[in-house]
């Protein structure tokens, strides 16, 4: 769940919310995959169900993680989760697994303390 550049979390956290949206439909994987938007952004399982999750996060994981803008994404995503409930998988992390780090991450507004902050607590999920 490290496989995030630090470096290059800490240079997303400095970016606009316009440009990390850009940057992301440009470059994302799943942008230039449509054909395959049902497996990025599946139905969310329910909570209760271990397998269900087990299986939606190893999808989010193998999915996500070769794709190059992986902390655009990721920094974009926790910034639209900051009032709302989360839904499908960004940057490689499934909802539940977003909603620790936008909790971190209210008492920041640096983009070095965003972007510490999001990977430590990436740390301690992995
Ligand atoms: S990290 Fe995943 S969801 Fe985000 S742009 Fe890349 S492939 Fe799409």
């Amino acid at each position: 769940m490290t496989s995030i550049d630090a470096d290059r979390l800490m240079e997303a956290a400095k970016l606009s919310s316009p440009a990390l949206r850009e940057r992301t439909q440009r470059d994302g994987l799943c942008s230039k995959d449509q054909d395959r938007a049902d497996e990025w952004f599946p139905p969310q399982p329910p909570e209760t169900s271990s397998g269900a999750r087990a299986h939606y996060e190893h999808t989010a994981r193998a999915l996500c993680t070769p794709c190059p803008v992986r902390a655009e994404c990721l920094e974009f995503a926790l910034r639209q989760e900051a009032g709302q409930r989360a839904w499908g998988i960004w940057g490689g992390l499934a909802p539940w697994q977003r909603e620790p780090l936008v909790k971190a991450r209210r008492r920041h507004d640096t983009a070095h303390d965003l972007a510490s902050t999001t990977i430590r607590a990436l740390s301690q999920a992995a």
